[in-house]
């Protein structure tokens, strides 16, 4: 079974593993550069000691006199040993003039060993170095000094207690910083994995069939935001689609009960002897069964449609060549109905499904046909603009009442007129025609005037 870790641990994990990462690099370079900065620094400080005790002792000798003045040059040696500098001074002729260690030997010991020891510590392998001076006066050699001191360099007590306050510090940091990662680690991976949660519940409500959820929050992250978005819209979309498979179910169940009623009506009369079993009866009974079956291929049309419209086969097409090819097809009918049908234009391109344009034109003209009284006259027009191919089918039938016209490409919709007409179908031809227009990019329109005509205006663009 595999391992869930939630977003939210990882993301923390991850940037306080990035952040832990950085904090010891930096740490360790900070301590690696201030430790070999200090040491330059002392040792540094170490030859600039040395050097102010030569040049002071030289001062302390008398040439005119040849004496030296004792009393200075033991202050100035004793100074000296404390600050960790043991120095022997000589005269002109070797000779000792003043000494640390033959002054005070246990003193000398122990301030070497107090110096050891610090450096030990500070895991530095030095040891005690000897280096002698020519002591001179307006150029003449007065003498020597040796200064013994711990080399390269050592460390007083201040420096040591100066060195060990920067370490904690800096140690200080680190722990501040690390709790500062922990927090916006934690901080970021909560302002991250929230949203992502919450999508997670709605698009579960959404599995569940709620789709009047829809998330409220502002969320300020471009991703996120998208993804919010999306599943809005994917709420929204679903909710459509469960809408219109209602309304679909109620209208297929409304469209069949009524010619089913009739001919169980019919049928259980004339079983029951009640009716005499004439033509006529079972011919209207037979009407009914006919009606229930254009009902049936209508809505398995529909269904055609709306599934090939999915998976269109498109391909430049010539709008006036669909036209006459689908004005041929239905000459015959018009012609029956002593209607007029013409065709006018000029050849048009469009990329487009050639079937499915075919059966658009198809549905507007058998309305059209269906709709215009004999004698009456039908005009298809292929039209060329810059960026649409547009078709025109006009009659001069019965049109369509203004109240009644913004609900005609509605699935099962039928005006009050064709509704009285048993020969109408069920309202599926138009919601066709819309839904096949709509799957290449394009609009239909119908205009109207009762009793003076309709015109069905669809239009196709030119770039997919
Ligand atoms: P139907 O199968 O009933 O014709 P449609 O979806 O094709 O269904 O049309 C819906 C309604 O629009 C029809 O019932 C009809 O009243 C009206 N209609 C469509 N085309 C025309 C037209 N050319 N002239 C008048 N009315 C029309």
């Amino acid at each position: 079974m595999i391992l869930l870790r939630s977003l939210r641990s990882q993301i923390s994990l991850s940037i306080l593993f990035v952040l832990l990462v950085m904090g010891i690099l930096i740490s360790a370079l900070v301590y690696v550069i201030v430790n070999r900065q200090f040491e330059a620094y002392t040792e540094n400080q170490v030859n600039i000691r040395s050097e102010s005790i030569v040049a002071n002792i030289g001062h302390q000798y008398n040439a005119a006199t040849a004496t030296w003045n004792l009393d200075y040059l033991h202050a100035a040696g004793m100074y000296a040993l404390y600050d960790g500098y043991i120095l022997t001074v000589y005269d002109a002729s070797g000779q000792i003039v003043w000494d640390a260690e033959s002054h005070d030997m246990t003193l000398c010991e122990q301030i070497m060993e107090d110096i050891s020891a610090r450096m030990r510590q500070w895991k530095n392998n030095g040891g005690f170095v000897s280096k002698t001076y020519d002591l001179t006066q307006d150029e003449q050699v007065i003498g020597s000094i040796s200064v013994r001191y711990y080399g390269p360099y050592f460390f007083s007590e201040n420096d040591v207690r100066f060195i060990d306050t920067l370490h904690t510090v800096l140690f200080l940091i680190g722990l501040l910083s690390l709790f500062f990662a922990l927090l916006a680690g934690h901080l970021l991976a909560r302002r991250i994995a929230r949203p992502v949660t919450e999508a997670a519940a709605i698009a579960k409500q959404i599995a569940n069939g709620d789709y009047e959820v829809q998330w409220k929050h502002e969320i300020k992250t471009g991703e996120l935001n998208q993804l919010i978005s999306a599943i809005n819209e994917l709420a929204a979309q679903l909710g459509k689609q469960e809408t219109l498979r209602r309304q679909l179910t109620a209208n297929v169940s409304h469209e069949l009960r009524t010619p089913l009623a009739a001919i169980g009506s019919h049928l259980e009369a004339m079983v029951e002897g009640v009716w005499e079993m004439t033509p006529e009866r079972l011919k209207s009974c037979h009407e009914e069964v006919e009606r229930l079956s254009h009902l049936v291929s209508d809505l398995e049309c529909l269904a055609k449609v709306e599934g090939d419209n999915l998976k269109l086969n498109k391909t430049p097409v010539n709008l006036l060549e669909i036209a006459d090819s689908a004005v041929a097809t239905l000459d015959t009918a018009a012609a029956k109905k002593s209607i007029l049908l013409a065709v006018a234009g000029i050849p048009t391109h469009v990329p487009a499904d050639k079937d499915r344009i075919r059966q658009v034109l198809i549905n507007l003209l058998s309305n059209a046909i269906k709709y215009t009284p004999s004698g009456g006259h039908i005009r298809v027009e292929v039209k060329d603009t810059p960026f649409q191919g547009i078709l025109i089918v006009e009659d001069d039938g019965t049109g369509i009442a203004e109240e009644e016209l913004p609900f005609i490409f509605e699935r099962f919709y039928r005006t009050d007129k064709s509704r009285n007409r048993k020969t109408g179908g069920a309202g599926i031809g138009l919601a066709i025609v819309k839904s096949i227009v709509m799957s290449h990019g394009g609009t239909v329109t119908a205009e109207s005037r009762e009793n003076q005509g309709s015109r069905f205006t669809v239009s196709l663009p030119k770039e997919e």
